[in-house]
């Protein structure tokens, strides 16, 4: 053989286990799943009496291509459509918006394009007219527009920061995040309205949330965050590659691992109980409607409620 063909041989090893390490594999492995108490989630939604929500909107503010395995370990070079989303959890006092969307300015520094502004602008009146603001965690493509809103010094008392979610905004450097001064701590699990409840899901940040929704039909929702970014996370327990999760976007991969397994397993035990993936624009597209979502939400359609 000559050492032009040993040295072939030995870059083809090396771009294998990179590729294998980067983007495959989905451990480490022997990580127990994390309980999710669903019957804890739904006794504190009945907690806080009155009206539970109508229903859940979605909008989608900008999208990108990138390859499946990215964002979901061993799932192949498969290019799919990742979307920046807000979520509106339509209550009988004007809603409570999850995840606030981002400039265009910001989503294109993070390669998103298609970018709706006239989505942006719904997404900003919802954030006008909402009871409450929530984040599922503190990176710029879910709090961005929240602390760069137009009007941002009349809906910031309506955020709900915990202490650990502070720490994330400030690392964002935006002028409106200094002017933030009161946090709150939240329970465990802890209702919010009637029939909305916030957990705490620390892994992908110290302080990301799920939130668990029951509407008054009784249909139940789980608002993943980026600890399931699409459905093949909670659909096969897998977290991100280890080239997003321990190199571009580190977070703590053992405790995401054990809340992807417990998704998984909790979806196993209550199939009817849907979850919400944070950036899955195309499984959006195909399942919204029968997972009766309304959206994407674009300027110019009925508003909620
Ligand atoms: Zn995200």
């Amino acid at each position: 053989m000559s050492r032009f063909s040993k040295a072939l041989i030995a870059l083809l090893i090396v771009l294998g286990l990179a590729y294998y390490w980067l983007l495959v594999n989905a451990g480490p492995a022997g990580i127990a799943p994390r309980q999710i108490d669903l019957a804890a989630l739904r006794a504190e939604a009945e907690r806080m009496p009155g009206e539970k929500p109508s229903g859940i909107a979605f909008a989608t503010l900008a999208t990108r291509r990138v390859p499946s395995a990215a964002l979901a370990a061993g799932t192949g070079l498969r290019q799919i459509t990742t979307g920046i989303i807000a979520w509106q959890i339509a209550t009988p006092k004007g809603g409570i918006v999850v995840d606030s969307g981002l400039t265009a300015a910001d989503a294109e520094a993070l390669g998103y394009s298609a970018y709706d502004a006239g989505a942006m602008r719904v997404v900003d009146g919802w954030m006008d007219g909402a009871a409450q603001i929530v984040f599922t965690h503190a990176h710029i493509d879910h709090v961005g527009r929240f602390l760069d809103h137009p009007r941002f010094d009349a809906i910031a008392s309506k955020a709900l920061i915990t202490p650990g979610m502070l720490g994330g905004i400030n690392a964002l450097w935006r002028e409106n995040g200094s002017h933030i001064t009161s946090t709150r701590n939240l329970a465990p699990i802890e209702a919010i309205a009637p029939g909305v409840v916030v957990m705490q899901t620390p892994g992908h940040t110290p302080a990301s949330q799920m939130i668990y929704v029951r509407l008054a039909s009784g249909r139940e929702y789980i608002l993943t965050g980026d600890t399931a970014s699409v459905a093949a996370n909670f659909e096969n327990g897998t977290p991100r590659s280890r080239l997003v999760a321990d190199i571009l976007a580190p977070e703590d991969r053992p405790a995401v691992i054990g809340w992807v397994k417990g998704l998984k397993a909790l979806r196993q035990r209550y199939p009817a109980l849907v979850m919400l993936p944070s950036h899955d624009a195309d499984w959006l597209a195909v399942n919204a409607a029968k997972l009766g979502l309304r959206g994407p939400v674009r300027q110019g359609a009925k508003p909620a409620n």
